[in-house]
């Protein structure tokens, strides 16, 4: 497969064409940003490590019977990928109260949801991705009614699989965001899977294991990246 000409640059990720229509190449950096890019900075070897654990992810995904756009690995930061229409709505699911959802409600990070919480948010950086509900993206046509149902079930379905997959690796999975995408008339899952996009708490200590200690300035971002695909690994 021909590495072509690169069509999007985004704030932790390159996509490149192949000479193949319908297939593209996806390569992950090792920046970082954080409310809406105003904090800006390097995790050394994320891009290694989200590639991989994304690869993880999607694999098992794709076992489990959820299509994705993964197609494979193809060194340490690319992978191949399926060309999809990114549906622009982040789907938030969410199994303990943290972050957006602490502040947005006051109620403090930690709180265990009776059930699983699933958010849309519009994606649009200059409005700062605004919840929506699904009515909002039906009336402005981001995804039809078919579509929602569709991801809906299908986010679902990802945070059983994902939860009890985490759960097994002595990781918490308290919240993560999911993007689809249009492809051949399918609805695949999109983008990526990393401690970039997801929550992870260590079962017992409950220490943070992810992109919040570059958000929040803790320290040892790199370490906490190293240790999730550690896990993953054994
Ligand atoms: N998230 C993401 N990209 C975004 C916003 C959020 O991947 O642009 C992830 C985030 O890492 C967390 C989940 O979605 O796992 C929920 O994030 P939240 O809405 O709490 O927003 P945040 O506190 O990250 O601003």
């Amino acid at each position: 497969m021909q590495k072509g000409k690169q069509i999007y640059e985004g704030k932790a990720k390159k996509v490149y064409q192949t000479d193949s229509a319908d297939i593209l190449i996806q390569e992950f950096k090792d920046d970082a940003t954080a409310f809406d890019a105003t904090k800006r900075g390097t995790i050394r070897g994320k891009g290694v490590i989200n590639n991989t654990i994304s690869k993880i992810l999607f694999e098992l995904l794709e076992s489990k019977g959820i299509e994705t756009h993964f197609i494979k690995q193809l060194d340490e930061r690319q992978m191949l990928i399926k060309s999809v229409e990114i549906i622009p709505l982040e789907v938030t699911m969410r199994n303990i109260v943290a972050g957006g959802m602490s502040k947005l409600l006051g109620i403090d990070e930690g709180l265990v949801l009776k059930e699983p919480v699933l958010e849309y948010h519009y994606k649009n950086d200059a409005l700062h991705d605004p919840l929506i509900n699904e009515y909002h993206a039906k009336a402005l046509g981001l995804a039809t009614d078919e579509e929602l149902d569709f991801i809906e079930r299908r986010s679902f379905e990802i945070n059983n699989i994902l939860k009890a997959f985490f759960e097994h690796k002595n990781l918490i999975l308290v919240d993560f965001k999911l993007e689809f995408g249009r492809h051949k008339g399918r609805v695949l899952l999109a983008d990526e899977i990393s401690p970039d996009t997801c929550r992870f708490w260590d079962k017992e200590t409950r220490e943070k294991l992810d992109k919040d200690r570059f958000r929040r300035d803790m320290g040892n971002v790199e370490e906490a990246y190293q240790e999730v695909l550690k896990r993953l690994t054994r």
